[in-house]
């Protein structure tokens, strides 16, 4: 069945500048950052229209992702190919040198707060570097309610109603969509999320954008209406080993919107699935991806989408390597 025309998909990042980045995806990922001002996002998975991401590899070597999603959407999507025009997950790399803006995004209860054509926005962290005092905030404490966390943005006292981490490389945190939420202080994650922009601040600590010397805008009634107030299943996640050999496999996440599993080891394992896409995510270690006896070298950072078509393919690690595997369900 893998004589199609598809083949395991690289994809080169999109680097995004933001106030509260910094230099720190240059270690990560193998293409350079461009100037040097603070670069807070890597898009390394984006079928958004105005960002998209281009192949690097093989003969479909600079398509956007939009376009394969088009020519190709039976072999790529395999059994989701009805229920997606576009690629349904956004994957990013974020590198929080100061804090972002303390922000939540829209559930499908409020189809009214989310624009025609994008989706409600559940995101997950997986934590690739902290510093002592990185910080990490995801939902209210109990106590908090809708008039007390708006009096706290007039005192500058929200981070008291925040539930806080103090992250450490390897941490799992789920944000699912109405979940207060924001990062910073030196820490860079992995971030899966719903192929979504909505996104609503509610307070943004002072930053003042050196670029438009101007505070960036809040949305306060927006992100209001979508919080959910009370408890929550967001937050640290306990990884939950689905297999010991012969490589650790675990599983991190597992919402209706994508799954994800860490799996570490040195061993040979098989990577993709019959029928429906997977996206790798390098993040300790190389390898090669093992298709139809051709090999595709896999590296730290790199990021690679397996078309339904190809199925199950090997994965042979060239030492200890660590990569994070992401399904849609
Ligand atoms: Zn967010």
């Amino acid at each position: 069945m893998s004589e199609g025309p598809l083949y395991p998909l690289r994809f080169d990042p999109i680097y995004q500048y933001r106030l509260w980045g910094g230099r720190r995806l240059s270690g990560l990922l193998s293409v350079p950052l461009p100037g040097d001002g603070p670069v807070g996002e890597a898009w390394v998975l984006s079928d958004r229209t105005d960002h998209q991401s281009l192949v690097a590899n093989g003969p479909l070597k600079g398509q956007t992702l939009g376009q394969v999603m088009e020519q190709y959407r039976e072999q790529l999507m395999g059994k989701l190919a009805s229920r997606f025009r576009r690629f349904p997950l956004l994957l990013k790399f974020l590198d929080a040198q100061q804090m972002l803006s303390v922000q939540v995004h829209p559930s499908d209860a409020h189809p009214e707060l989310i624009p025609a054509g994008d989706t409600a926005k559940t995101e997950a962290w997986v934590v690739i570097e902290a510093a002592k005092g990185s910080h990490i905030y995801a939902g209210l404490r109990p106590e908090t309610t809708a008039s007390n966390l708006r009096q706290s943005l007039d005192d500058g006292t929200v981070v008291d109603h925040l539930l806080g981490i103090d992250p450490k490389a390897g941490d799992a945190v789920f944000i699912p969509a109405g979940t207060v939420h924001t990062l910073g202080n030196d820490v860079v994650v992995f971030e899966v999320q719903q192929n979504s922009d909505v996104t609503f601040r509610l307070y943004d600590w002072g930053h003042i954008d050196p670029k438009t010397k101007e505070p960036r805008p809040l949305q306060v009634d927006q992100a209001f209406a979508c919080i959910n107030f009370g408890a929550s299943n967001g937050g640290l996640v306990a990884p939950r080993v689905e297999m010991a050999a012969p490589v650790e496999r675990e599983g991190l996440f597992d919402c209706p919107a994508f799954q994800l599993w860490r799996v570490l080891g040195q061993n040979p394992f098989p990577v993709g699935a019959t029928a429906e896409p997977r996206v790798l995510v390098g993040v300790e270690g190389s390898g090669q991806i093992v298709h139809n006896g051709t090999p595709y070298a896999f590296g730290r950072g790199d990021i690679w989408l397996l078309p339904a078509e190809t199925g199950e393919c090997a994965f042979q690690p060239s030492g200890e390597v660590t990569l994070l595997e992401i399904a849609i369900p």
